[in-house]
């Protein structure tokens, strides 16, 4: 399994996502960015999350 903080990213943030890969991390994260961020997945985004994945 794979982890991601959205606190690592973005200070305050207590969110925090669980799945079998980054593409699951990451359909998580687009929509969690967009409802609650209101900003939209770009490759900058992808790379700071990918970089903050952690094995879990
Ligand atoms: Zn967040």
């Amino acid at each position: 399994m794979k982890a991601f903080r959205c606190g690592d990213v973005v200070p305050g943030c207590t969110r925090e996502f669980t799945g079998a890969d980054r593409a699951e991390i990451l359909a998580q994260v687009a929509e969690h960015a967009r409802a609650d961020h209101h900003v939209e997945v770009d490759p900058a985004l992808v790379r700071a999350v990918e970089a903050h994945l952690r094995d879990r």
